[in-house]
């Protein structure tokens, strides 16, 4: 998988991909990452990328020709999708990365200020997405967010594939609490079933604890997980 972080602040992204698994995931040959400033693509000499919006308003917009010249300086990158962060998106799932981690490239086009010239949008995005429904001050924290989250379902990057097929989100249910040593915390003790050995009776304890966790944290993930049950 090859990352492209279209950006204006290109220095973000290089400590994120020397630590921990991506980190790791990029040094195994599993994860290649280019980083492209837009600004190096402004076409004059104040190096300017943005303008006032058409119509008035607050604000600035990020002009058109720098980015789309930042894009054009990939030289395949229409076989690749093109993903523009924003709040205006398709909220990000994880069948979104599951189904992102088939491709063999992906271009991510981070925003500033009050976001890009629509005209790149309809020109050469393929997909918008958002993180949620909150306004960040830039594209990049939901970028490397989704690349985060699309790494750990490409082959090879997880080593324990088990970790992925039990995760929040699979069959619609979020995670059953974790426990490691020590057995006591601070007066609180790890439930007796985990200590059990007995695979079944864990297995139901986790199960449950998922639908409770799902009920009060994500009543609109568990109504799904309600009626997948009932078309099963
Ligand atoms: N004026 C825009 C609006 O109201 O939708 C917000 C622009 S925001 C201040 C600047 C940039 O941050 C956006 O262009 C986008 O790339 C990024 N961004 C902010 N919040 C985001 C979110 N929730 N999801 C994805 N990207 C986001």
């Amino acid at each position: 998988m090859r990352y492209y972080f279209l950006t204006l602040f290109p220095e973000i992204f290089h400590t994120y991909f020397q630590t921990g698994m991506i980190g790791r995931g990029v040094k195994a040959g599993i994860i290649e990452y280019e980083v492209i400033n837009i600004r190096d693509f402004s076409g004059n000499k104040h190096n300017k990328v943005d303008d006032s919006p058409y119509g008035g308003g607050a604000g600035m917009v990020m002009a058109a020709p720098p980015i789309a010249a930042a894009l054009k300086s990939i030289s395949n990158f229409s076989d690749y999708p093109v993903i523009y962060l924003t709040p205006g998106g398709k909220p990000f799932e994880q069948k979104d990365g599951i189904s992102l981690s088939q491709q063999k490239g992906i271009v991510f086009i981070c925003g500033h200020y009050e976001g890009i010239d629509q005209r790149v949008i309809e020109h050469y995005v393929t997909r918008e997405y958002s993180v949620g429904d909150y306004v960040l001050t830039g594209g990049e924290l939901p970028a490397l967010t989704l690349a985060d989250a699309i790494a750990r379902h490409i082959p090879g990057f997880l080593g324990n594939c088990d970790s992925l097929c039990e995760e929040s989100f699979e069959s619609n249910l979020l995670e059953y609490p974790q426990y490691t040593k020590p057995r006591e915390f601070e007066g609180l003790e790890v439930p007796e079933v985990l200590l059990s050995g007995h695979h079944e009776a864990v297995g139901k304890w986790r199960q449950a604890k998922s639908e409770e966790k799902t009920q009060i944290n994500r009543p609109d993930l568990y109504e799904k997980y309600k009626n997948s049950l009932q078309n099963e």
